[in-house]
């Protein structure tokens, strides 16, 4: 979801918010996957297994189309800010962690190139029991699903009560 000048995008809006497509698994290709000669460097922290099996993950496709609109629109319509958001229901996994670090820093080089000066800040909300989780993946690959320093946010809609975690880039 990205958010231009407060205004919170719906499904279909690309006029001065947006809203990606629902990214199904295995959707993401390209810039992002940290597996392309032609794409983002993968981090040394980040093993070519772990970039590997996490490249299907619908970050992947999710975070080039967000970048994709900004770059093309958003920077170009924002007066204010810019608010990227990505929901997800379970929080990142370290390889898409750092894809979100590598989404947030062209971000703020595109902003730079159009010689735009809104503030850009790029979260992650989820919904889990605990902030992060600790798991094994594929051939024993550990991963960390979640920020273990993400902020519980409570929400109260019509009723229904509940939090989620948000954790801001910085
Ligand atoms: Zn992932």
């Amino acid at each position: 979801m990205v958010i231009v000048d407060g205004n919170i995008p719906s499904e279909n809006d690309s006029e001065s918010c947006y809203l990606t497509p629902v990214a199904a698994p295995g959707s993401g290709q390209g810039w992002y996957t940290l597996t392309r000669a032609n794409g983002a460097e993968r981090p040394a922290e980040i093993s070519l297994d772990e970039a590997r099996l996490s490249q299907q993950d619908s970050e992947v496709g999710t975070l080039l189309e967000a970048y994709g609109w900004i770059k093309e629109r958003g920077l170009a319509v924002a007066a204010e800010s810019i608010q990227v958001i990505l929901i997800s229901n379970i929080g990142p996994c370290t390889g898409c962690k750092a894809r979100l670090r590598i989404f947030y820093s062209d971000l703020l080089a595109a902003a730079e190139e159009a010689v735009s000066t809104v503030p850009i800040t790029v979260e992650s909300v989820y919904n889990t029991p605990e902030a992060s989780r600790d798991r094994t993946r594929g051939n024993m690959i550990p991963t960390t699903y979640g920020y273990p320093d993400a902020v519980q946010t409570p929400y109260n809609i019509s009723g229904r009560q509940g939090a989620y975690w948000v954790y801001r880039l910085q």
